[in-house]
């Protein structure tokens, strides 16, 4: 990828005087920066007054000097029915087993759909131009048409589970999927290889479109062996990603002792899947053969430390996300489901914090790393590095603007990256271009009207709270 500032003449887009942090192979930072646009793609970057003197823009836009870094990749999160119910219904409560029924009883397509635009909406709106979801749509042509609205990329998945035998009396504590969940999504495993092909069919991974298909599966331990194989070779034929949850729970592990006397990452070795086009979500509770065997094949992992902070599940206490980085191996961020806001920059401070503390040590993981995971590790979760993940001649041109009109801006230095990491995160985050199209300009979505989508959401969100009953969960009293 040329980085360089070869490409002049006449161009869609100019944005000058941008303090750029540009993720290429240097990991350059533009002081005063600016970036060309045409045909979707960065045609120039570089030093504003090397760009901006080359070029003819037919829309030019002076930045004052606000901070800009490339679109973030959101690699693992849900977007569907249930983001209806976030906020209501927590899945680390108790009772939450019987809400997944009421759910699964009560799915239509357009709770899939506002559920979906809900997510993107959020994602958007904290930075993030492109996500994956393992599996969050049973009707994935409204998770798709969320997805177009708001106009980031999107890799929906339809669930897919099947009957793997492993599943029955398994501890369900962990809250990963209850039992009657598991019950209620599985499907026989053709019916799951179906699922499969028809979303890649649909929405090709080399189509070159925002919405793109891949072979996308619930994993941990729920899903058979000819499933796996099966979603390997679909992906292959496809030439798309094949992305899975793997090693959420330490339970996953005795499961998979028990049923092949191998550990989980052992056994997709075993059967072939584990390799350099498969990326596995959370991998909390690895043992060092397994990290070792990871990191020789190529795999790529998605880290999840809110999901894993708000249920206690070990990301951070048993999670080796350091040591497979220092070995080579891709690691991104993603904000899963329940766990709170779709934000990968709270991920990225998370990622950046968490170890030190729980180990006793600085710095572990630093900033720089942790945007390393947000953008490029992100992009190749996704398969996309060659697409986006940095903002360099020739990728598409997905990138985030920063308002300079919050306290979180300031003080402004030439090294924004300790800035951007601890003290703003996303709350600046003002205007969101993807193919060189503002789909958020200055906070407002430029698509679709915003203030009717949230309407639609409360109103459908109304309804799920008057079916499950706000009351079961509710620890205070709610006084009308
Ligand atoms: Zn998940």
């Amino acid at each position: 990828m040329n980085s360089g500032n070869n490409h002049g003449g006449q161009v869609d887009l100019l944005l000058r005087r941008g303090r750029i942090v540009t993720m290429d192979r240097r990991r350059r930072i533009l002081v005063d920066g600016a970036v060309a646009v045409r045909d979707g793609l960065f045609a120039a970057v570089g030093p504003d007054r090397e760009v901006s003197s080359s070029v003819t823009a037919a829309v030019t836009r002076d930045l004052k000097g606000a901070l800009v870094h490339p679109g973030l990749v959101d690699a693992h999160v849900h977007a569907g029915n249930s983001e209806l119910s976030r906020g209501l219904a927590p899945k680390d409560h108790a009772d939450y087993g019987a809400v997944d029924g009421w759910l699964f009883a009560h799915r239509r397509p357009e709770t899939d759909h506002l559920g979906a635009l809900l997510s993107c909406m959020e994602m958007v709106m904290n930075g993030a131009t492109a996500y994956s979801d393992t599996g969050g749509s049973f009707f994935l042509e409204e998770t798709v048409r969320a997805v177009e609205k708001v106009g980031m990329r999107g890799m929906p998945g339809y669930v897919v589970l099947d009957d793997n035998p492993a599943v029955p009396g398994r501890d369900t504590s962990s809250g990963a999927m209850s039992e009657e969940e598991g019950e209620m999504l599985r499907a026989s495993t053709g019916e799951c290889l179906e699922r499969l092909e028809d979303q890649m069919v649909r929405y090709p991974f080399r189509g070159g479109g925002r919405v793109r298909g891949a072979a996308t599966l619930y994993g941990c331990m729920r899903c058979s062996d000819e499933l796996l194989i099966g979603a390997k070779a679909l992906a292959e034929r496809h030439g798309a990603p094949m992305i899975m949850h793997q090693s959420w729970d330490p339970e996953e592990a005795a499961v998979s002792e028990a049923l092949y006397g191998r550990r989980p990452v052992q056994h997709l070795d075993d059967i072939g899947v584990l390799d350099g086009n498969l990326t596995l979500v959370h991998m909390n509770h690895l043992d060092p053969a397994e990290v070792e065997l990871v990191a020789g094949s190529g795999a790529r992992v998605v880290h999840c430390p809110a999901a894993s902070l708000r249920r206690g599940m070990g990301a951070v206490r048993s999670g080796a996300f350091p040591e497979m980085l220092a070995m080579g191996v891709s690691v991104a961020l993603g904000s899963d489901g329940y766990s709170g806001r779709r934000d990968v920059l709270r991920q990225a401070y998370l990622a950046a914090v968490g170890f030190r503390e729980f180990r006793g040590e600085l710095p572990v993981l630093t900033g720089e790393a942790v945007l390393e995971m947000a953008t490029l590790h992100g992009a190749k979760a996704l398969g996309l590095e060659d697409e986006v993940g940095s903002i360099e001649v020739g990728k598409r041109a997905d990138l985030v603007v920063h308002t300079l009109d919050r306290p979180e801006a300031h003080p402004r230095f030439r090294d924004p990256v300790d800035n951007l990491v601890y003290f703003r995160g996303s709350s600046t985050v003002d205007t969101v271009f993807v193919d060189g199209e503002a789909i958020l300009d200055k906070g407002r979505f430029t698509r679709f009207d915003a203030e009717e989508a949230y309407r639609m959401i409360d109103e459908a969100a109304a309804a799920f709270e008057a079916g499950i009953g706000a009351s079961t969960f509710a620890v205070w009293p709610l006084v009308d």
